[in-house]
């Protein structure tokens, strides 16, 4: 691919908290708005036969959703990024590049949304599945003849298990398949992992990159023109494109992006170490604890840790105290935003997984998942220290 195709390319000197501050010239407002303005309009007038603005109708593009993608694609080093109603929208569009008799090899440990998808609809549809931990297991030992993608999150959902993005990528590119990672977790102020060989890059919008609970997005960043054609035409054709003032709601996130995640990863890093203190917390799985196993590879691959937690606790009844009795942070789904969230996979974002497949990652009624904010670290530890004595 020359410079010139690779948009991501030209601003390659500015650093990741820069760029969320980028706007596309090309599409400037006329009067100059710091805060681009929300294009509220379906459909764009043609000045005359042949002439169109760039925009003709808003499921094929529109003026706010185009700053956002510029933006997003510049984050993840993409040539161009797709925004999406939501991060499902954003990985069901995906799916949509194979055909029947296609293989996939999948992580065991993914956002439960993603498993249902995969299960429910994607195999109705002619896919075949193969499940593995990438984190441990060789996935070159698992490609088959008509393998066409390996799927990953790095860390995982809620597990937190770190696949090396590098090995994976070249043993999938080795057999002709691509690589799709879902950096949701991470976002790409700490991991890019199309530096590492990831041909698509997945984001719920939802979460880090629009940052305050406030709208449902989803994001598919490509590096290959010909595979972001194949997706502008799935786009276009099926129409999951999001509205926008979502649009809006995700370029203002976007500005804070380092800040947030600089601040809930540093609280994510001291509220583990404290857990770690706890006799009833069994368990603390956090990629930046120097004992867990992917600590190594997450130095390598990402600039920081995140800011979600995984923790097991010694009894399910000590779970339905936590969960009855949290006072600051909130019990409720999602992450990524600016107030503590706890969330309980096995009846929320896990809750359509196999039970076998629970079992087999951990996923147990002891196990809780922490979305950790930005408030003031003392009171987060005061609120633990209420909840778990
Ligand atoms: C939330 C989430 C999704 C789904 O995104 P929505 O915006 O909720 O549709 C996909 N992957 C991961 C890792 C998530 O956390």
């Amino acid at each position: 691919m020359s410079k010139e195709e690779n948009k991501a390319d030209c601003d390659c000197r500015y650093k990741v908290e820069t760029i969320c501050q980028l706007s596309d010239s090309s599409i400037a407002d006329q009067w100059g708005a710091l805060s681009f303005p929300i294009y509220q309009s379906a459909t764009f007038a043609h000045r005359g036969l042949g002439e169109s603005t760039g925009f003709d109708y808003t499921r094929m593009q529109n003026p706010t959703r185009q700053q956002l993608e510029y933006v997003v694609a510049k984050l993840e080093h993409g040539i161009d990024a797709l925004a999406f109603s939501s991060g499902m929208a954003a990985i069901a569009t995906v799916m949509e590049l194979f055909k029947p008799g296609d293989h996939f090899i999948i992580d065991a440990d993914l956002y439960g949304g993603s498993v249902r998808l995969f299960n429910e609809i994607s195999k109705k549809n002619g896919l075949e599945f193969s499940t593995a931990d990438l984190s441990k297991e060789d996935v070159s030992l698992l490609i088959k003849e008509n393998t066409k993608a390996v799927y990953l999150e790095t860390p995982t959902n809620p597990m937190m298990n770190v696949s090396d993005i590098e090995a994976v990528a070249k043993k999938t590119h080795e057999k002709g398949a691509i690589l799709i990672v879902d950096n949701t977790f991470l976002s790409p102020y700490y991991q890019n992992p199309i530096d590492f060989g990831a041909d698509i890059v997945l984001h719920s919008g939802t979460k880090f990159l629009g940052g305050h609970h406030d709208t449902i997005g989803g994001f598919v960043i490509v590096k290959d023109k010909a595979l972001d054609e194949k997706l502008r035409f799935i786009y276009k054709t099926t129409g999951a494109g999001l509205g926008p003032f979502d649009s809006w709601l995700l370029l203002r996130g976007i500005r804070t992006l380092a800040i947030r995640m600089d601040r809930s990863s540093d609280n994510a890093r001291k509220l583990a170490e404290h857990l770690k203190t706890k006799k009833n917390v069994t368990r603390v799985i956090y990629p930046g604890l120097p004992e867990h196993p992917g600590y190594d590879i997450m130095k390598k691959q990402a600039r920081g840790f995140g800011a979600m937690i995984t923790f097991e606790v010694e009894s399910e009844e000590l779970v339905e105290s936590i969960l009855n009795n949290v006072e600051l942070i909130y019990f409720a789904e999602s992450l990524g935003g600016t107030e503590t969230l706890i969330t309980y996979p096995i009846t929320q974002t896990h809750a359509d997984v196999p039970k076998e497949l629970l079992d087999k990652n951990g996923i147990s009624d002891r196990i809780l998942r922490l979305s950790v904010g930005i408030e003031a670290i003392d009171d987060l530890i005061q609120e633990f220290d209420r909840l778990l004595g």
